[in-house]
This record gives structure tokens, C-alpha cells and sequence, in this order.
């Protein structure tokens, strides 16, 4: 049976704004040895900016408007930053037609030319050569027109204030290893990394890959693993995992779902503070 403290254990990290779906996952956090956070839109807020825009032959404003035309039916934050920067009404009528590639970005039928808008690996898929690669740790949106590389557009994500004290603090709670799964390319990913002292970082992973890589962690260490997402990509990892963290704040209802424990406020702090407090209760019980 579960201990009745255990109960206001729930109570007590729901004041700090952490909803945990059942008593039986106070115990499961004081046993957390693994703890894998997805980065954008977890330990970044997932809200990019358009930074730089670079054209190859158009005028900037045309090569934008391509871009912005082509994301329009796409909800991915990335989209949604270059449509802000585009700022102006989007024509619907005129995206003849559009497509979206899980991890890679859009392709979309505009004015009879077909656009592409995303990674290097979407430019791959087309066999479009990349005039200007850019090899910093950058976030770089490149676009084509026509099947011809035609310029690119660099977005950018703010690591959130709190993440580095955090996994500083969980480590202090004896969490033995702390991972971040992206999408994003090696440079940016490495460099995150880096900042928040993570000790081991898997990059470039398509949507499908995040709970390929869960498992194989999980089987490799053999220890109970957490796993920290946002959004409908994490659903099917936050379900699989020991224990999974959803960032509810801004995080889809998919991921909301599927997960044990849902951080209500997207800070991150809730999540050491929740392991903390269940431990001290843990203690006290045995
Ligand atoms: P993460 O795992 O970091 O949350 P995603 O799987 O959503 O990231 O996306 C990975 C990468 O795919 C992005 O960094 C971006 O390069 C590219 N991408 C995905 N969707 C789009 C889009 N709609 N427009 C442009 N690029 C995109
Ligand atoms: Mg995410």
C-alpha cells in the first residue's frame, strides 16, 4: 500500500506548481538515476527569432515572403518566428499547395514555384546544393526556389535562465547522468551541451528516433529513466519512459497526456524541487 504521506507529498509539490498523477510516482522520482531532456522548447523556450536573412538573387523581402508563405500551414515554433518576421499579412489563396517533413521543414507551391524551407537535411532530400554553408552554432533555415539554393534565414531559441542551476542540482541529488535529445544540428546541439554541462548529447534525431534513443539508453544503463519533453514528438517517449516530465506551460496536450508528471509553470526548477521533496518524504516514511 502506499504511504499516506506519500499523498501530501502531491500537495506539497503541487504548490510549487508540479501536478503528479498518482501517489506511486512520489516513489518512482526518489529512485531516478537517468533523467534525458529534450531541448527545444524544454531547456530552450522554443520560441525562436529571426536573426539574419541572406539572399541569393532575390530581394530579401521576396526571399522572406517565400519563406513565410511556404510555413503558413506549419505550427512548427520555427514557422511561426518566420512568419513574425515577415510580418505582414499571409495571401492562403496563393500557397498552391504545401507539405510538411517531420525534422527537416516544408515545401509549398507558391506563384507556380515550388519553395523549400528547412535544414540541410530537407536540402539533401532534394539534391540541392548548398551555396554558403553555414558551419556555426547556429540555427540556419535554408530556402530554395525552383530546386536552386536561394538563400537562408538564421533562427534563434534562448536557453531558459534556470536550466544550468537545475541539472547543477540534480546531479547534487545523486541523478547519476543527465542526456539532451535534438533535432537540431551537431553545432548548436554540442553547444547547449557545453553550457549546461550535460553529459551526454544525441543530435539530428528525426521525431520517430527520440524513443529509439530512450530505449536504448534505458537498456544500456539499466537504470530507471526520466525523460523531460514539450511536445507531440515526446508524447510517445514521456509514455514509455519511468517517468515522464511534461512542460505544461506551453507544451501540446498530446505530451500533457502522456506523461506522469506535468510541470504546470515550464520552469524547470519544479522538476530538482519535486525529486527533492519526494526523497525528504521517502525519508521519512522508512
Ligand atoms: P527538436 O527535436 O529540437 O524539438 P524538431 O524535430 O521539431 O526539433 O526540428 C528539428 C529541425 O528540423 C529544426 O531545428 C529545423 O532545422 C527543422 N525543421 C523542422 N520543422 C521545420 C519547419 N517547419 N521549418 C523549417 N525548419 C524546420
Ligand atoms: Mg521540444
Amino acid at each position: 500500500s502506499i504511504p499516506l504521506s506519500f499523498f501530501s507529498a502531491i500537495g506539497a509539490v503541487s504548490k510549487r506548481g508540479v501536478l503528479v498523477k498518482g501517489a506511486n510516482y512520489i516513489e518512482k522520482l526518489t529512485e531516478i538515476e537517468n533523467i534525458i531532456f529534450d531541448k527545444t522548447g524544454t531547456l530552450t523556450h522554443g520560441v525562436f527569432e529571426v536573426t539574419k536573412i541572406k539572399s541569393f538573387g532575390l530581394k530579401e523581402d521576396e526571399l522572406l515572403k517565400y519563406a513565410a508563405f511556404a510555413e503558413s500551414f506549419s505550427t512548427h515554433p520555427i514557422a511561426k518566428s518566420i512568419e513574425k518576421a515577415y510580418g505582414k499579412e499571409i495571401d492562403f489563396k496563393a500557397v498552391k499547395s504545401h507539405e510538411e517533413f517531420s525534422g527537416l521543414g516544408v515545401k509549398a507551391n507558391i506563384d507556380s514555384k515550388d519553395i523549400l524551407v528547412g535544414n540541410e537535411r530537407l536540402l539533401e532530400k532534394f539534391k540541392i546544393e548548398i551555396k554558403e554553408q553555414i558551419k556555426e552554432n547556429l540555427n540556419v533555415i535554408y530556402v530554395a526556389v525552383d530546386y536552386e539554393f536561394a538563400g537562408f534565414i538564421v533562427v534563434s531559441d534562448i536557453i531558459k535562465v534556470e536550466a544550468k542551476e537545475v541539472i547543477k542540482n540534480l546531479k547534487e541529488l545523486e541523478v547519476s547522468k543527465v542526456y539532451m535529445l535534438t533535432g537540431d544540428k551537431k553545432e548548436v546541439a554540442l553547444d547547449v551541451a557545453k553550457n549546461l554541462g550535460i553529459d551526454e548529447v544525441k543530435y539530428e534525431l528525426l521525431p520517430q528516433d527520440k524513443l529509439t534513443n530512450f530505449e536504448e539508453i534505458k537498456k544500456q544503463t539499466n537504470a530507471v529513466t526520466a525523460f523531460v519533453g514539450d511536445g507531440i514528438n515526446d508524447a510517445p517517449t514521456l509514455a514509455n519512459s519511468d517517468v515522464g516530465f511534461a512542460m505544461g506551460g506551453v507544451g501540446s496536450d498530446l505530451a500533457v497526456k502522456s506523461a506522469d508528471v506535468v510541470v504546470l509553470n515550464d520552469n524547470l526548477s519544479a522538476i530538482s524541487d519535486a525529486i527533492k521533496i519526494a526523497r525528504k518524504t521517502k525519508r521519512i516514511v522508512y
